[in-house]
């Protein structure tokens, strides 16, 4: 469903992605890990196009997201992205935030997608805070509520970047349930983590990036017993 084939990718003289491939199935969880400027959130951001590539081949949902022709709106429509920072609109509720988009894009009724913001809160253990505000929620509930908005748009795909690494750990965790929720639905996900013992236990493979390549990548094991030094030194120092 996902497949990155040979990516490139460099900003100036800086070669960021060098030849980067890996493939997700559908419903399987991808991690991706890694040292601080090791590519991870490029590689990311060019499956959803925020990113375009220099060369190689990036299929998604049936898009070729490396072909200046994609059709973007499509693609968007089948792949959620959530960053580390929320991005909710600070102005709007949690229910406008989250029926705008299904209006806007998808020309859905204002009932029917009210009612999508009723569900997809549920989802994520949110429903009472449907008219609060952004400002009115802890860290961890607008994370929550970013995850909602995005599930709002019914993704076939889901991206996350390092999604709790601005929380308070005593708030991770209850992202990390939604996120744990979701891969039991049978969401296909694509995640950038630095929670090593999330990673093992909710990816179906791992991807350990260095310098802009795919270093060493297979299933969660490979974390406690990697085979290249520089994962075995990654897992080793609590990265
Ligand atoms: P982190 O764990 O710190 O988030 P990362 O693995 O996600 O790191 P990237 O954000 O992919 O790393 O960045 C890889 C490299 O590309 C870094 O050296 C970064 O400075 C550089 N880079 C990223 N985005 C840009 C940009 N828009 N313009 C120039 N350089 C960039
Ligand atoms: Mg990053």
């Amino acid at each position: 469903i996902v497949s990155l084939r040979d990516v490139q990718k460099s900003f100036g003289p800086l070669k960021v992605l060098d030849g980067v491939s890996f493939a997700v199935d559908r419903g399987e969880v991808l991690a991706i890990i890694g040292r601080s400027g090791s590519g991870k959130s490029t590689a990311l951001r060019c499956i959803d196009r925020f990113e375009k590539v220099d060369g190689g081949e990036i299929m998604v949902c049936g898009h070729r997201v490396d072909r200046p022709d994609v059709d973007l709106r499509a693609l968007r429509q089948d792949v959620g992205i959530v960053f580390q920072s929320y991005n909710l609109f600070p102005h709007l509720t949690i229910e406008q935030n989250i029926t705008l988009a299904p209006c806007a894009v998808k020309k859905m009724a204002t009932g029917q997608a009210k009612e999508l913001a009723r569900k997809v809160l549920a989802q994520v253990g949110l429903e009472e805070k449907l008219h609060a505000y952004p400002e009115q929620l802890s860290g961890g509930q607008q994370q929550r509520a970013a995850i909602a908005r995005s599930l709002a748009m019914q993704p076939k795909v889901m991206l996350f970047d390092e999604v709790t690494s601005a929380l308070d750990p005593e708030l991770t965790g209850e992202v990390l349930k939604v996120i744990e929720q979701l891969a039991a639905d049978g969401m296909t996900m694509v995640m950038v983590t630095h929670e090593m013992g999330f990673a093992k236990s909710i990816a179906d493979r791992i991807v350990f990036m260095h310098r802009g390549k795919v270093h060493e990548s297979g299933p969660a094991s490979i974390l406690t017993s990697p085979t290249t030094p520089e994962l075995r030194q990654f897992v080793g120092t609590g990265n």
